[in-house]
Order: C-alpha cells, then sequence, then structure tokens
C-alpha cells in the first residue's frame, strides 16, 4: 500500500486533472463551459468525453458503467451495463457513447414517484451532471446523474439541489453586484458524518439490527457514556484500523475527509471532511455513507448509521455546515476587517436570519424522519424548535443597529452603528453554543438537527431556497437604491427587526426555551407526519414554483413520498418486534420461567422453603403476561393501520397507534431482560453491543 496521499487521492476520480491530461483543449474547455454555464454539450463533444472516460476506467480495471443517481429512497441507485460491443462472430469490442454518457433510460416504475408516474408510464431517465466527477466503484465507471420522469418531473434529491445552488448564486451575484462586483457565488458544505461500529457477528445475531437497523429492544447497560470517557478518546486499535483504511478509501474517490475521532456515546464515532459546493459534498456524503458500510464489514465490524440505535444513549447526528463563496474565494459568512466588507457580511447574514424564521417549517420538515424523530429534542441533539445562535457579539451589533442606541465592544469602545463605523469583529470561537440547531460558529452556520442518514440535498435545498428568497427581496429593494449604503443599513434594521425572535443564545435544551419560543410564536414540530404536513403549504408552494424548485405536483409527490418512508419505516419495526418477542424472547422467558418452577419443586420435594425462587418466578410470570398481552395488542394495531387509507392518516396513526404499542411491548421485554439468567435471553445485550 502506498503511503503518497497526494497520488492516491482522487485516483478513482476522473477529475479536473485528468480531463486536462486526456481530453483534446477544446472539449476540455466545451466542458469546462457547459458545466460553469449549465448548459448541454454537444453530442459529438460527448462522444469524445465518453470515448477519453472509457479508455481511463478500462486501464484502471472497470468493465462496466453506470448512471449513478439518488433517488427519492434518499440512499443511491446504481444498474450496471458492461462496455462489450458484439463485433462479427462471437467477438467483442469495449465501446461507451456520447449518447450512453448523456442519457440513460432506466425503468423507473419500481422508485418512489408519490404518484407522480403511473405505473404504466415507466420511463423516467437520468442525465448526466458535469458537474460532479465521474467516478470507478466495484468495477464499474459511475457516472453522477439527475433522475426524472420521462415528462420530465423531478424523481431524485438531485436535480432540485442544482436548482437551489442556480437560484442562490443569481439572487447573491446581484447583491454582489450592486457591492461592486462581478463574482458569481457557490454554496459550500462540510458535513461532519457520526456512525457506530459494533462487532458484526454479535450485531447480524440481532434481528432489529439486521432490519430495522437500530435496537427495538434493550435495557440501559449498567455503564453508559456518564464518565465521558468517550468523546475524543483513545481508539481502540481495530477501530483505528478501519479508519485508516477508510481515509485511504475515501481520499481515491477523491473524498476530502479530513478529521476522525472517537465522539460521545459508547462505539460511536465521527468522520468528517474539508467543506466542498454542496452538489459534490452530497455525492461524496452518499459515498462515504456506503463506503463506510462496506468496509465495516470486510473488517468484521458492522457499521450504524441510524440517528438513534440505542434508547438511552446518545444517537448520530449529521452536522451541516454551510456557507457561500464567491468565485474569487471570499467567503461571505466571514466578517471582514473593514467597514465596507462588514457590510455586505451583515447584509447576508441578516439574509440568513430572515431565510431561517420565515421558513423555519421547511427547514425543520428537511430533516424530519421515523429515526430522527427519536432523536429531536431528547437533550442530545437540538429540540425541534428552530432557533438561530449568533453569538453576543453578533447580536449586540444587530441589536444595536435596529434600535439605533450605541454598542459597546468587548474592549470597552463604543459606536454608534452607521455606515462608516460598523465595527471589526472581535471573533469569539470559544463562545459556542452546542445546543442550538443553528449555530453561526464564526465563518459559517452548522445546521445539527440533521439525523445521520440522511442525505444532506434536501436540508440544502431548503437553506438556499430560502436565502435566496430573502436576497431577492433586498435585491430589489436595493437595485432601485438612491443612498446604497444607507439602505442597506435600513434593510438589515427592517429585517433584522422582524425576524429576531429566531435568534436565540441560551440553553436550546430547557423547559424554559420551549415555553419562551411558544410565546415568540416559534413552530414546535415534534414529529414527522406533523412536520410534513407543512410541505404543501400555499407559501411554500408558491416560493418553490416562484424560483423553479418544484412544482406543486412535485412538492405534493415529496411529502406523500416521505409520509409513506414514514409509515412504513415503522411497520418494518413493529414486526421485527413482533417477530423478536414471539419467537425469541418470549419463549426464552418461558424457558427459564419453566426451569425456575421445576427448581421450585424440587426444593420442596427436599423440604426447603423456595423463597426467592418464588419471588423471582412471579416477576418474570408477570412480565411474560405483559409481554404477551402487548405482543398481541401490538399485531392488532399494525393490522389496523395497514388498513388506512389516507398516507397523511395513516402517518399519525403510525405516530399515535402504533408507536405506544412498541413501547408498551418494549418496556416489558426490557424489565424481563434485567432479570432473566443471561444465558437464557436470546439476543445480544446493550452491554455486549457497546463495550466491546
Ligand atoms: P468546528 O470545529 O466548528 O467543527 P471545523 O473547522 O472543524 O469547525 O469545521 C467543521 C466542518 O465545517 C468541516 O467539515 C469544515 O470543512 C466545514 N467548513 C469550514 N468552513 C466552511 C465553509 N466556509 N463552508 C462550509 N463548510 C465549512
Ligand atoms: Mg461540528
Amino acid at each position: 500500500m502506498s503511503n503518497n496521499v497526494p497520488k492516491l487521492f482522487g485516483s478513482l476520480v476522473f477529475n479536473d486533472k485528468v480531463m486536462k491530461e486526456r481530453l483534446p483543449k477544446d472539449t476540455y474547455k466545451a466542458i469546462k463551459h457547459a458545466v460553469s454555464t449549465g448548459t448541454a454539450l454537444s453530442m459529438d463533444t460527448a462522444d469524445i468525453v465518453a470515448n477519453a472516460m472509457k479508455d481511463w476506467a478500462i486501464e484502471k480495471g472497470a468493465t462496466h458503467y453506470t448512471h449513478w443517481f439518488q433517488p427519492m429512497t434518499g440512499i443511491t441507485a446504481e444498474k450496471h451495463d458492461s462496455f462489450i460491443t458484439p463485433v462479427g462472430e462471437g467477438e467483442v469490442i469495449m465501446k461507451f457513447s456520447g449518447k450512453e454518457l448523456v442519457k440513460g433510460e432506466p425503468d423507473a416504475s419500481s422508485f418512489p414517484s408519490g404518484g407522480i408516474r403511473a405505473t404504466f408510464e415507466a420511463r423516467g431517465y437520468t442525465a448526466w451532471d458535469p458537474s460532479s466527477y465521474a467516478f470507478i466503484k466495484n468495477g464499474a465507471l459511475c457516472i453522477p446523474t439527475a433522475f426524472m420522469s420521462y415528462k420530465g418531473e423531478v424523481l431524485d434529491k438531485k436535480t432540485p439541489l442544482l436548482r437551489s445552488m442556480n437560484v442562490l448564486s443569481k439572487q447573491a451575484a446581484r447583491i454582489l453586484k450592486l457591492f461592486g462586483s462581478d463574482a458569481s457565488v457557490d454554496t459550500t458544505v462540510g458535513a461532519e458524518q457520526e456512525y457506530f461500529l459494533l462487532d458484526r457477528e454479535l450485531a447480524y445475531s440481532r434481528k432489529d439490527l439486521r432490519i430495522a437497523g437500530r435496537t427495538l429492544f434493550g435495557a440501559r447497560p449498567p455503564k453508559g457514556q456518564e464518565l465521558e470517557d468517550h468523546y475524543f478518546g483513545n481508539i481502540k486499535p481495530r477501530v483505528m484500523a478501519f479508519m485508516q483504511d477508510l481515509d485511504r478509501e475515501l481520499w481515491k474517490f477523491g473524498i476530502y475527509a479530513k478529521t476522525r475521532h472517537n465522539e460521545v456515546a459508547p462505539a460511536q464515532h465521527e468522520l468528517a471532511p474539508v467543506f466542498a459546493s454542496v452538489n459534490i459534498a452530497t455525492d461524496q456524503n452518499q459515498l462515504t455513507m456506503e463506503i463506510m458500510k462496506n468496509l465495516a464489514e470486510e473488517h468484521g465490524l458492522f457499521c450504524l448509521l441510524h440517528e438513534k440505535p440505542f434508547a438511552g444513549v446518545n444517537g448520530s447526528g449529521k452536522h451541516n455546515n454551510w456557507s457561500m463563496s464567491t468565485s474569487d474565494g471570499e467567503n461571505l459568512l466571514s466578517p471582514g476587517k473593514k467597514p465596507e466588507t462588514n457590510l455586505r457580511f451583515l447584509l447576508f447574514l441578516t439574509a440568513v436570519i430572515e431565510a431561517v424564521d420565515k421558513r423555519q417549517d421547511l427547514l425543520r420538515l428537511s430533516v424530519a424522519s421515523a429515526g430522527n424523530d427519536h432523536r429531536l429534542g431528547a437533550n442530545e441533539a437540538p429540540p425541534a424548535i428552530i432557533s438561530m445562535f449568533l453569538g453576543d457579539e453578533l447580536t449586540n451589533i444587530l441589536e444595536s443597529i435596529a434600535s439605533g442606541k450605541p454598542y459597546a465592544r468587548k474592549d470597552g469602545v463604543k459606536f454608534t452603528t452607521g455606515v462608516d463605523t460598523i465595527p471589526s469583529f472581535m471573533q469569539d470561537t470559544t463562545d459556542r453554543n452546542r445546543t442550538s440547531p443553528f449555530a453561526f460558529t464564526g465563518n459559517k452556520f452548522e445546521f445539527r438537527m440533521l439525523g445521520s442518514a440522511v442525505n444532506i440535498s434536501c436540508p440544502n435545498v431548503m437553506i438556499n431556497t430560502a436565502v435566496a428568497e430573502a436576497l431577492c427581496g433586498f435585491a430589489d429593494k436595493l437595485e432601485k437604491s438612491k443612498d446604497f449604503e444607507k439602505d442597506v443599513l435600513k434593510i438589515i434594521k427592517d429585517s433584522y427587526t422582524k425576524h429576531r425572535r429566531i435568534v436565540f443564545n441560551g440553553n436550546n435544551y430547557s423547559k424554559e426555551w420551549e415555553e419562551e419560543a411558544a410565546r415568540r410564536g416559534l413552530l414546535n414540530l415534534k414529529s414527522t407526519p406533523e412536520a410534513l404536513s407543512y410541505y404543501d403549504r400555499e407559501e411554500n408552494v408558491k416560493l418553490f414554483e416562484k424560483f423553479k424548485i418544484y412544482t406543486a405536483v412535485e412538492v405534493r409527490a415529496r411529502e406523500e413520498i416521505l409520509l409513506e418512508n414514514y409509515c412504513k419505516v415503522l411497520n418494518i419495526e413493529a414486526l421485527t418486534m413482533l417477530d423478536m418477542a414471539n419467537k425469541q424472547i418470549i419463549p426464552a422467558v418461558m424457558a427459564f420461567s419453566g426451569d425456575i418452577a421445576d427448581g421450585i419443586n424440587n426444593k420442596t420435594a427436599a423440604g426447603v422453603k423456595p423463597r426467592a425462587e418464588l419471588d423471582l418466578l412471579k416477576k418474570v410470570s408477570g412480565l411474560t403476561d405483559s409481554a404477551y398481552d402487548a405482543a398481541n395488542k401490538l399485531a392488532d394495531i399494525v393490522v389496523e393501520a395497514k388498513g388506512v387509507a389516507n398516507v397523511k392518516d395513516a402517518a399519525f396513526f403510525y405516530r399515535d397507534n402504533v408507536l405506544p404499542a412498541m413501547q408498551e411491548l418494549r418496556l416489558s421485554c426490557d424489565a424481563l431482560e434485567m432479570i432473566v439468567d443471561k444465558d437464557y435471553w436470546p439476543i445480544p445485550v446493550y452491554g455486549d453491543l457497546l463495550f466491546w
């Protein structure tokens, strides 16, 4: 294994360097032009690119190609075709045409479409996204693509993301222009990925982990995370071997894997990449998750990406670090040293504040899933209420602009904030609020509500679109302005005054905040069905239509797909629980109590009074009865749930009836786990799974 990381880096990617080397100059230029302007390549150019890609891929051992896309399932999809083309009698040549590169026609009928595409109209197509590089995985050349129905409705997660990037870029450029710059704007994202690593054999011996990706039973181990000895702790040799391999694999795919460390919970870890343009960051995060899972298998490990795999133990999230940067390499959320750049910074900052306040519902629903419902608001992840952390200094500056009162800097210097006296900021990086769902961290925002398993495209579509909306409003006013700087300050003042309720620098985990947030009129959408119901609000549909992100039909389709997914996940979990309770736990417990009963008979026959045995038998029997009843009840409710016709009603039915019934079954089984002899207990327990 070579340790030459720069050489290794991107070795499986048809990246800019490879294109420069292998494409004729004008083809290379044409592709660059197509990417920067979002226009299509001519078929002749596509033919040349395809041929160069194929030759390169074959040299690297590839035999197949596939369009690689991100349907609404949230994971990636691929269907491999080999390069072989028959010529003459029993012979083949390796061929790959521009047409095959640019467009694919997978049968779309088995991907969720939310009713957009009737099954008789199964055709859908994938279209090459040249802004994300092709790469080789498992012997196949993977072409990143967008996926849509034959009539052009989007069926994937990538297309809206690309659209939202363009929209934000356009609106931000309008503002920049007013500040005298012709730069274009890109959205940058760094997604920190949390995960658990378990021993493969142990994990596979539990049906819930195998099928539902989380434990559906399990009592707290005697030791949890209370000693706080895992966070940034020593990394075990077996985990380290995995992490080293993982970094190397990711580097080969051109993924900027940067930071690795142990997380808060036992057996929990994190990987953070260096940020990239958001569509690349999205592709790379999808690949990262896939590679993590596969590589773990090779190491005899089991990688869990579920948001809440263990009750009572921290779940896993994915912090979405978000900012905007110009083609001149300037970060628009980085406060400058001079009043002029600070004015621009404050304007962009205000746009984000307005966006987050105005579109709280969209941000919240973009992270809604059955898995994440266990996490949000559970004192480990931010609550279900969206708010923003700005830190004292920025908040004070904005407050002083809003009130016209002087602002006193930390070093005692006072300002009456006007255009030429916008103070330079003393960046206070120690002042980190870990409880905030949307925190300013010095030069970017960190959206912390994402669950670890989520595809990051939807949250970023929402942030991009909402910020574009705010910038569009600002630009509409400023383009007509006679006194630019004064009007910029006025916009900051008016917008901040209207939206300041979203700013909260205190402890988001406290009960008081929930009450205060309610007084401020902030949304608190605690569950997925509730949050998703906001998707097709008239105002939201209007927003998406205005910026051409989704049509009304596409919005409703998305809502339906996500609601359906929620129901399906809970249905699978409930059925898995029933299977485990009826076939494993209850029989094991009955065997145990049967043996106690035998022991009681033997002792009694020998003339000894079996006090402890009788007591234990009573307890075990009582809990067994409860578990048995709860299982029967859950089975009935699952059948009932299946009968609810409307998907929204069904989602609420699952939340209000199936989930509590699952909880009831779990309670008695977990209580049994605490008192049943471990030799009888049929599955590995939390202690075994988490401390290995
Ligand atoms: P922290 O200590 O706050 O987690 P880091 O510097 O470690 O900060 O960054 C965390 C993540 O944020 C990384 O993935 C990093 O690449 C990303 N990040 C840093 N700057 C930006 C930016 N301008 N835009 C988007 N993401 C960024
Ligand atoms: Mg972070």
